[in-house]
């Protein structure tokens, strides 16, 4: 060790700090530093994902970076993909003093152009809540003549005014090509498969013999994802740092298509028969804004239009989901060759037959009233945790003649997970007590995320050992497990490591 020392400060070569800071023993958060010592020159600071905690939002307002370094310090960010448990820290670290490069691409830009502000709306609802409720308890105290301690206001982490500081900072970085993004430091992003723009990200850190690589990937998706591109083989990488959300599962291999027309012809059929004073059923499908809506979407044409399911008619109604539709017909060069062919013949690849997209709240408001056939309403939030799709649930739980169908992840505490695997009763919506009467109906099809077995096969396109595996973006189970499969089919070496902990590479 003191030799090694000595060798080092004889001669200068470079050195490389990383530190896991999110995603650590759990799903949310995605944030790593770098710290690159050139053997001459300046030292350089990076962060490899800024990503917000959704699991335990206090430690988004922590101090997240290391000790000692502060947001105006570090150079420049790559963010792999638009969810926000991957990119949405990015206002904060700007409103705190970061105004380096934002190295992503370019589709996922344009993601990150609303789903930035709806999390700024977001970040300023909540803390407009806290505020609501201490001033509530202050009035309530003061009219019952007892003195109430003075509680300080509730700030969001940021809100929509801070988000537009961010957007002048991007830089795009398309597939398959090389970038210099700094002196002795190279990327290059390959298809994730996960959603549009997602990226596997490999940086090259230093210059000949003592150049190191660090392929990150990111979350990676399925075989045969639909719409995407398959997730791209990468050769080689000194240290490897993968997701492990399905690292202890594997998904039920199964023909979705087959399955979702199953479930769409029952449902018609229940739908048809109409009750005495709320009409015929109706399908919701709640689904996540970015890619669940526009596979869902996709499938139910395809359906339609191969005369598997009826011409039902259907809509969209969701704004955040309507901006990420739009933002994939942008991009469908992106996309596989079945899903370009559709748009290179000049036909919408998101657009079953009889299709609207609710874009006024007239549109909207005619979907609450009694239905006169059986329609289908597409929308966000997958997990029916906010937004108009509570309303339609609202309308249609209490309905003996509809259905509701979760397409993906359920996390607990969301009302989708309480319907689908509590079977409940009755549910509580918007404060109102309903009586679920609604076929309630899931399918796992539509997962995002490789399972094991999937990533250890992508695992096998490396030609040699990485010296170290990281597992990260997973939960206790999952990383153990996960990290024995990939011993005992590779023989790699694999660290599971905790948050705030610092490597040197
Ligand atoms: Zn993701």
């Amino acid at each position: 060790m003191k030799r090694e020392r000595q060798k080092r400060l004889a001669s200068p070569s470079q050195r490389i700090k990383m530190h896991i800071l999110g995603s650590a023993g759990d799903v949310s958060g995605s944030l790593f530093y770098f710290e690159y010592s050139p053997p001459e020159g300046k030292v350089i600071r990076f962060l490899l994902e800024c990503g917000l905690h959704q699991e335990h939002e206090e430690i988004n307002r922590q101090k997240r970076l290391p000790k000692g370094v502060e947001a105006k310090d570090i150079n420049f960010v790559i963010i792999s993909h638009a969810h926000i448990d991957h990119s949405g820290w990015l206002p904060a670290l700007v409103k705190e003093g970061f105004r380096g490069a934002v190295y992503t691409h370019p589709a996922t830009k344009d993601l990150l152009d609303f789903l930035l502000l709806d999390s700024g709306r977001l970040q300023e609802g909540a803390a407009d809540r806290v505020n609501r409720f201490i001033a509530r308890r202050q009035k309530k105290a003061q009219s019952q003549g007892k003195k109430s301690r003075r509680i300080p206001l509730s700030v969001p982490l940021y809100t929509p005014e801070d988000v537009p500081l961010c957007f002048p900072l991007f830089k795009s970085i398309n597939y398959n090509q090389l970038y210099n993004i700094a002196d002795g430091i190279q990327l290059r992003f390959t298809e994730a498969s996960h959603i549009l723009g997602a990226a596997v990200v490999t940086i090259t850190l230093g210059k000949g013999d003592e150049a190191k690589t660090v392929c990150f990937t990111g979350n990676v998706g399925r075989p045969n994802t639909p719409l995407l591109k398959e997730l791209t083989p990468v050769k080689h990488a000194d240290y490897v740092i993968t997701e492990s959300t399905y690292g202890n599962k594997l998904h039920q291999k199964r023909d979705r298509l087959a399955v979702l027309a199953d479930v769409v012809n029952k449902a018609y059929a229940r739908a048809k028969q109409k009750e005495r004073g709320t009409g015929c059923g109706v399908i919701v499908i709640p689904a996540f804004a970015v890619g669940r809506v526009q596979t869902v979407l996709y499938d139910l044409r395809t359906l339609m239009l191969a005369g598997r399911i009826p011409n039902i008619a259907t809509f969209l109604d969701s704004r955040m989901a309507i901006a990420a539709t739009d933002v994939h017909r942008k991009w469908a060069s992106l996309m596989n060759d079945e899903a370009r062919q559709i748009f290179e013949q000049g036909q919408d690849a998101f657009s079953p037959p009889r299709y609207l997209e609710c874009k006024t709240s007239d549109q909207t408001n005619r979907l609450y009233e009694n239905a006169s056939e059986p329609v289908i309403i597409v929308g966000s939030s997958g997990m029916a945790a906010g937004g108009k799709i509570l309303k339609h649930l609202e309308k249609r739980l209490p309905q003996k003649n509809s259905t509701v169908v979760f397409v993906g992840y359920q996390g607990t505490g969301a009302l989708g997970y309480d319907l689908v695997n509590k079977k409940p009763k009755q549910v509580r919506v918007h404060g109102n007590v309903l009586p679920v009467r609604a076929t309630i109906e899931y399918m796992s099809d539509y997962s995002g995320h490789a399972d094991y077995e999937e990533i250890i096969a992508w695992m096998r396109h490396f030609e040699g050992k990485p010296r170290k595996t990281f597992l990260v973006h997973g939960d206790g189970g999952a990383l153990e497990e996960f990290k024995g499969h990939i011993e005992k089919a590779l023989g790699w070496s694999v660290v599971v490591p905790q948050r705030r902990q610092c490597f040197e590479l």
